[in-house]
């Protein structure tokens, strides 16, 4: 495993160019965006916050010299100014929308699936066209009565995307998202 920190970019026209398929992390602050690509690239490369709304940046790290992972800006914790929205818009759509884009992974708290912001995004990335995973992260926290409802509200709040249960914790759903980073 090998992961290399590219640099945390704030402005659209300041990304590198690098040619490896590209995936985004998305989520609201805290949800595990930061762990997960930690889990994934078997390093501790990503800066895991114990303060949430803290990162402000897109973080670019070079996975496995096969794979570029973008740490998004968490949204929809507090209230987030209009002009800040508006730069992470399109520091999301220039990301997304490079040839070299491959998937977007969301990243939701699988005891609150479906807050209005993970719904807005959902359907975002539904609207965009852009191929995309649904995350249920930190299932080590839900018994299996809550985890029952959680899969019932997620098929239906998010249509269209791929679910998956996940840890950072017990490592559930590690393989199956590598799976799908392999076949990208
Ligand atoms: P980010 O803001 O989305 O990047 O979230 P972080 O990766 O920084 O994680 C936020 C907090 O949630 C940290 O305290 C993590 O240790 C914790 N966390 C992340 N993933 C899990 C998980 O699967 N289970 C549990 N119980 N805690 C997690």
């Amino acid at each position: 495993m090998s992961a290399v920190f590219l640099g945390s970019f704030v402005a659209p026209n300041s990304l590198p160019h690098q040619k490896q398929p590209r995936v985004a992390f998305l989520g609201r602050s805290n949800v595990g965006k930061s762990s997960l690509i930690n889990l994934l690239s078997g390093t501790k490369i990503a800066r895991v916050s114990k303060t949430p709304g803290k990162t402000q940046t897109l973080n670019l790290y070079a996975i496995n010299e096969r794979w570029i992972f973008g740490d998004f800006p968490g949204y929809g914790f507090a209230r987030v100014p209009e002009q800040q929205r508006k730069l992470f818009q399109m520091l999301v759509n220039r990301y997304l929308n490079e040839d070299h884009f491959k998937y977007a992974i969301q990243i939701v708290d699988s005891r609150h699936p479906a807050m209005p912001a993970d719904l807005e995004l959902h359907e975002w990335l539904l609207s965009s066209g852009l191929k995309h995973l649904v995350v249920l992260n930190k299932s080590d926290k839900l018994n299996q009565k809550e985890r029952n409802a959680t899969e019932k509200q997620a098929l239906v709040s998010f249509p269209g995307a791929a679910i998956i249960f996940a840890s950072t914790l017990t490592k559930e759903g590690r393989r199956e998202i590598d799976k799908i980073l392999s076949n990208l």
